[in-house]
């Protein structure tokens, strides 16, 4: 299958994405779908978790989680793109404007992280979702998203199509590659939307998302062993030419031992010297016009 693997800038052998999903109470106190579709303003804030468990869970996040990895992406100086479900943002504004005043990038993620499974045969409530949550991204974050991750990394048959419309240029919620592809070059009847593949080896939730039994839950991992997959992971896919794209959630990786895997990691990095580290949407704007390059010249040929 036709993927990008480079030339990137600068010479660099690959290029890598901190992502970070900022579900908030959503990852542990999911909402239901609305019967008149997504929920806003006065109506968002009707709907509360019936337990403070999961809401607490969530909050970490916003409270603990989010400024800790802000603080560490600025002491670095390195950019992360943070992909926001539209509720979220209107609950909490002035949080998430933090990310955009930093200068990082922010995507759409739902807007009250919905299970898209149930929109299998509903474009248009997909399409409602999609719309409500980049009007929240416009009244208070003053931008549109040019990215998108889906909630839980579920996509419909006709979410490409519905992404392209609204003006999304990549997506990164999906797998079958470790470098960027088109969707159109992958599975039948799909449009030209590029994609940054994902992997759940490549997911905090995976080693750390606790929850109690008889839950599907993980166990919790020691940091070495998570440093080392993920260092595996990077060094194999940066040595083939692909993207590296890890997937964090603030109320996660927030904790101090967890954080410190990610520092080890950007550790690593500065001292390959050979990575380039950016934002989803600006490794997007490098490879589409190559990769639209490359296709012409094949149909050429
Ligand atoms: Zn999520």
């Amino acid at each position: 299958m036709h993927t990008f693997r480079g030339p990137w800038p600068e010479g660099k052998s690959g290029a890598m994405a901190l992502t970070f999903d900022c579900d908030v109470t959503y990852a542990y106190a999911p909402a239901r779908p609305g019967p008149d579709g997504p929920r806003t303003g006065a109506a968002l804030f009707e709907k509360q978790p019936k337990r403070l468990q999961g809401y607490s869970r969530g909050l970490y996040g916003v409270n603990v989680g989010l400024p800790r990895i802000l603080d560490m992406l600025k002491r670095r100086g390195v950019s992360g793109s943070f992909y926001i479900p539209g509720a979220n943002v209107e609950r909490w504004p002035d949080d998430f404007r933090r990310i955009v005043d930093e200068g990082h990038e922010v995507g759409a993620h739902g807007h009250e992280h919905e299970n898209l499974s149930l929109y299998k045969d509903d474009p248009d409530g997909e399409r409602r979702i999609l719309e409500t949550c980049i009007a929240a991204f416009e009244k208070h974050l003053g931008q549109r998203p040019t990215g998108y991750r889906s909630p839980a990394w579920d996509m419909n048959l006709h979410s490409g199509r519905i992404l392209m419309e609204q003006g999304i240029a990549y997506d990164s919620s999906l797998f079958a590659e470790e470098a960027p592809y088109l969707l159109s070059a992958a599975y039948p009847d799909q449009p030209d939307l590029l994609e940054f593949p994902i992997d759940w080896s490549l997911d905090d939730a995976t080693y750390y998302m606790w929850f109690m039994p008889p839950h599907l839950m993980a166990q919790f991992h020691d940091p070495d062993e998570v440093f080392r997959i993920w260092q595996a992971e990077l060094d194999g896919i940066i040595g083939e030419g692909g993207v590296f794209t890890l997937t964090c959630h603030p109320s996660v990786i927030g904790r101090h031992h967890r954080m410190n895997i990610l520092e080890r990691l950007l550790d690593h990095v500065t001292a390959r010297g050979d990575i380039w580290l950016a934002p989803l949407s600006e490794i997007a704007a490098w490879v589409q016009p190559r990769m639209a390059r490359d296709s012409a010249t094949e149909a050429a040929e």
